[in-house]
């Protein structure tokens, strides 16, 4: 606060004054409280209004900008009121002002974030639809390409690896497409969803889909988290202005379309739009709705695929989960599955594999034929529901012998917190089950946390046993799978075994059980047992 006289001449300040602008009285007496005002920001007409106030001994309140000792400038909050001393009879002034500045960069963060995604710092939905609908109002281009970016898989990464892992890997794909294209024609849409806007001068699909693999092999570059490497892809949908809409929604919501379905044709799939897209993401949403209360009706089954073991009568099946959909007809667990954990309708169908799988294991257990059950454990299970209790539960109600079940996990599931994943399946080991690594060699693994997880079986991806024994690199993974399984004293299983040339190579090598086609595909409970007792006729006869 200060006060001046008639002529705005200071006369007193208080200490806070003081304190924010760093002037004394004696330095400012007997200047002009004029001297405080920054006039290159305060724009003039404010400048005039508050002369015209002070003239007419009116009171003013507004923003000011105003000047410290050091030249710094700052904004403030001023009001100027007059106050009449009875003793002297003469009118003073008394200016009261506080520095707003924190107030002015709190409201520039607010505006920024309105307009930007607060984790990368990109743009975020809103300001790239704004800067497209712009782009298309008032540049009149004749040509631009929208591309929609998002991580496969990233969901169960998030899930696997914790939430800051999850944002650091954001982060870096920020970064990293920031390379590649200018600041204003990126953006994070939400959740792991980027969108990058570039104009191509002639109408070149060929461009578009260049550019789009380099927005793709970019993204595949080893990611690193917490000192370990991480393999990530990402699948990209393409639409084009003007084939594909007028409208920024439009050709937003196009691109989108091309994008989910990038990603459901499998890794770093490649997207443009089409009008049959529209269509096929239709029938996503369709068959979403289809999944709603398919468990309650009755529309899923278990089919079993055996699983032999060399020299030993031990009976194997893996429970493989089939739907058929009134609507739909069959419809493959690799379709279904990903949206039941993108719709958290996972935890409830786990729920009913595990116990229709022990159901079954006990029936043929009691009509003896011991037969282990491996299932398939979605990391969405591993994370949210209480697994060990759904376990416990299915065992006691089906009364299966708990060495009869087994349970699948994926790499990626061991990646997470590593810690925390071995006392969770410490816990499942005590309750007398065994675990397995399903599709081994596709995620990543730390050869010194496997080594302390409470493992019996390596399954080694179906993708290395197509190769063998013509392919040389195939050859050699699985040599290098089974000597490591032996090292850490873990049974090995060999999936998607479909030629003879691949059992004897694989029997050669010492894989201890062999699953695929060559030996029986996934089938009924009752064709499965069929064919296991027509295997073990001697050991197995009812
Ligand atoms: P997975 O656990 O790796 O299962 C093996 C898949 O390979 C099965 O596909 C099986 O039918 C197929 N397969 C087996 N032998 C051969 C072969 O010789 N050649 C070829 N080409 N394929 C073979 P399916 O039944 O379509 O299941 C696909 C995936 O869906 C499974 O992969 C598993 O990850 C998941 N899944 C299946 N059932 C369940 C379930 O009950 N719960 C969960 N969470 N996931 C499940
Ligand atoms: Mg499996
Ligand atoms: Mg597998």
């Amino acid at each position: 606060m200060l006060v001046t006289d008639g002529n705005g001449t200071i006369l007193r300040v208080n200490p806070a004054f003081s304190r924010t602008t760093g002037f004394g009285l004696d330095e400012l007496s007997p200047k002009s409280w004029r001297h405080l005002l920054d006039t290159t920001y305060t724009d003039r007409e404010t400048l005039r209004e508050v002369l015209r106030a002070r003239k007419g001994n009116q009171y003013w309140r507004g923003e000011l900008w105003c000047r410290r000792k050091d030249q710094a400038s700052f904004p403030a909050l001023v009001s100027l009121s007059t106050y009449h001393d009875p003793l002297i009879s003469e009118a003073r002034y008394i200016i009261v002002f506080s520095d707003i500045s924190h107030y002015k960069q709190a409201q520039a963060k607010l505006a920024f974030l309105s307009k930007h995604d607060p984790l990368t710092g990109l743009s975020n939905r809103d300001q790239f639809r704004f800067v497209l609908s712009h782009r298309l109002d008032t540049g009149n281009p004749s040509n631009l390409w929208i591309y929609c970016i998002g991580l496969d898989r990233f969901k169960s990464i998030n899930s696997s690896l914790g939430d800051d892992a999850g944002d650091q890997i954001l982060q870096q794909v920020g970064k990293r497409l920031l390379t590649l294209v200018g600041v204003e024609h990126l953006a994070r849409l939400g959740n792991d969803e980027f969108a990058v806007l570039t104009e191509a001068l002639e109408d070149a699909e060929e461009q578009a889909s260049h550019f789009a693999m380099q927005l793709q092999s970019i993204l595949a570059e080893p990611y690193e988290i917490d000192g370990r490497p991480l393999f990530l892809t990402a699948g990209v949908g393409v639409a084009h202005y003007p084939d594909d809409g007028a409208q920024a929604d439009d050709l937003l919501q196009a691109a989108q379309a091309a994008m989910a379905q990038a990603k459901q044709s499998g890794r770093q799939g490649l997207k443009f739009f089409s009008a049959e897209l529209t269509q096929e993401a239709r029938s996503h949403i369709d068959m979403i709705g289809h999944l709603r209360g398919a468990r309650e009706r009755g529309e899923f089954t278990l089919f079993y695929q055996p699983r032999l073991a060399d020299g030993s009568d031990q009976l194997a099946v893996e429970a493989l989960i089939r739907w058929q959909s009134p609507e739909l007809g069959w419809v493959s667990p690799g379709e279904f599955i990903p949206l039941a954990e993108d719709t958290g309708l996972i935890g409830d169908i786990g729920r009913w594999v595990l116990h229709e799988a022990c159901r079954q294991g006990a029936y043929w257990n009691d009509h003896s034929l011991p037969v282990r059950i491996s299932i398939n454990l979605s990391v969405e299970q591993l994370r949210h529901a209480d697994i060990v209790d759904d376990v416990c539960q299915a065992l006691e109600a089906s009364a299966l012998p708990p060495e009869l079940l087994e349970l699948e996990i994926t790499e990626t599931m061991m990646a997470a917190d590593p810690e925390a994943i071995i006392t969770l399946l410490r816990a499942l080991k005590n309750l007398g089950v065994s675990l397995a690594v399903d599709d081994f060699g596709t995620g990543y693994s730390s050869m010194n946390y496997l080594k302390r997880f409470p493992l019996d079986y390596l399954k080694i991806d179906r993708s290395f046993i197509e190769g063998i024994p013509a392919d040389p690199d195939d050859c050699a993974i699985i040599r290098a799978i089974v000597a490591l399984a032996q090292g850490l004293k873990v049974r090995t299983v060999a999936e998607g075994v479909e030629t003879p040339d691949q059992l004897a190579y694989l029997r050669a090598l010492g894989v201890d059980e062999i699953q695929g086609f060559l030996i029986a595909r996934p089938a009924p409970a009752d064709d499965t047992e069929t064919f296991l007792r027509s295997r073990e006729p001697q050991a197995h006869s009812n």
